[in-house]
């Protein structure tokens, strides 16, 4: 099979998250064929699917490609030239659901490590494993986050870990993404007491403490690390629900993201915001949820293949970057050094999603080059 026929394949099924509408199932059978041991995974309430499988070669280190094959809802139907579940080949580019986001990703890694299985007749150095999900553009609580626990409860070790998503803005070769910020959601209420509009000497009004807090909260955190940008507090929502004009509200209800960097744990963005608010009123109630950690790759081994790998098929040298939202690679690197590498990401969550196929056909060389490269080393493990 070629990886622009297994794309559009894999385009086909409606999975959109969390449902897997039968991608993982025709993956498990493609992979079980070409001898690979799968395990076939649900989590939570509503068995949410996920896909295992690994093929050992000999007892070098295991190398893990990740990905998602659940993509977000295609939108307005109209807004469409063609059917997001149809794929559509069209001047060299192919059209659908998940075309960048990232379907032609796992189409690669799956041709290439099957290539290079065959290429070594089964006889390399280490393990290649795949790690695939339908929940990660969701609530992402039963993915990739419960498989990695179930890794370490059946004591599966993985050494490295290539995630497909599109890291690519314009090129493919353009961009490696070799960590990424923390991010953790704030839900504050600051209160008062309500009152007559013509009487705000006999109430207290939360909207002038919201401004100092908003200040205070609005204070830089650091200036950056080596390898990413300063913390940021971006505010999303600043509301009283006050419906009338003659009311002082007693309430305003604000809402915030933190993203931030390796100077920080989740933990100690949670108290600077709250000594912030503090500092200007004790009457506040905060709600917050992380997200995830940040996290950075620290394995040179890894980033010089990848680098290696991509300048040779694209004659691009990447950039390594630490940019954008969070994705799966932050539960993974939980366990060990994770890269992320795929397709051109420019029309990603929009309608009309589509990659050029000589891209996927190049990031299934690329992908290929690495594996190459990687079980070519001499490892001590
Ligand atoms: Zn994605």
């Amino acid at each position: 099979m070629d990886p622009v026929e297994l794309s559009s394949k894999l385009i086909e099924f409606k999975s959109v998250t969390p449902k897997s509408s039968g991608s993982l199932e025709y993956i498990q059978k493609i992979l079980k064929k070409n001898k690979f041991e799968c395990h076939f995974l649900e989590f939570g309430k509503y068995k949410i699917k996920n896909l295992y499988a690994l093929l050992k070669g000999g007892k070098g280190p295991t190398f893990c490609f990740a990905g998602h094959t659940d993509v977000v809802p295609p939108g307005d139907l109209n807004k469409w030239d063609s059917d997001p579940f149809k794929p559509k080949i069209e001047n060299g580019k192919l059209y659908g659901r998940g075309a960048s986001d990232m379907k032609t990703a796992i189409a690669s890694f799956i041709i290439a490590a099957i290539n290079f299985i065959e290429k070594e007749n089964f006889n390399f150095n280490g393990t290649i494993s795949l790690l695939l999900t339908s929940d990660e553009e969701g609530e992402a609580e039963h993915g990739t986050k419960s498989v990695i626990k179930w890794l370490k409860k059946e004591k599966q070790t993985v050494d490295f870990c290539l995630v497909g998503e599109p890291t690519n803005p314009n090129k493919l070769g353009e961009m490696i993404k070799i960590g990424r910020r923390g991010s953790v959601n704030f839900s504050l209420e600051i209160n008062g007491e309500q009152g007559h509009v013509a009487y705000p000497e006999k109430a207290d009004n939360p909207i002038n403490h919201s401004i100092q807090v908003c200040k205070e909260l609005s204070k830089p955190f650091d200036e950056g690390s080596k390898n990413f940008q300063p913390t940021k507090l971006v505010f999303t929502s600043v509301d009283t629900c006050n419906e009338v004009s003659n009311l002082i509200p007693g309430k305003v209800c604000i809402k915030f993201n933190v993203r931030f960097n390796d100077n920080f744990k989740s933990s100690e963005i949670i108290k600077i915001v709250n000594k912030r608010i503090k500092n200007i009123t004790a009457n506040y109630k905060l709600i917050s949820k992380v997200s995830g950690e940040s996290f950075i790759n620290n394995s040179k081994i890894f980033t010089d293949s990848l680098m290696k790998s991509i300048k040779k098929i694209t004659k691009i040298q990447p950039v390594l970057s630490t940019s954008g939202g969070t994705s799966d690679a932050r539960f993974i690197s939980q366990i060990c050094p994770v890269l992320e590498f795929g397709l051109v990401g420019k029309t990603m969550h929009k309608t009309n999603e589509m990659v050029e196929i000589k891209n996927i056909n190049k990031l299934t060389e690329i992908y290929f080059e690495l594996l190459n490269d990687i079980f070519s080393k001499k490892f001590n493990t």
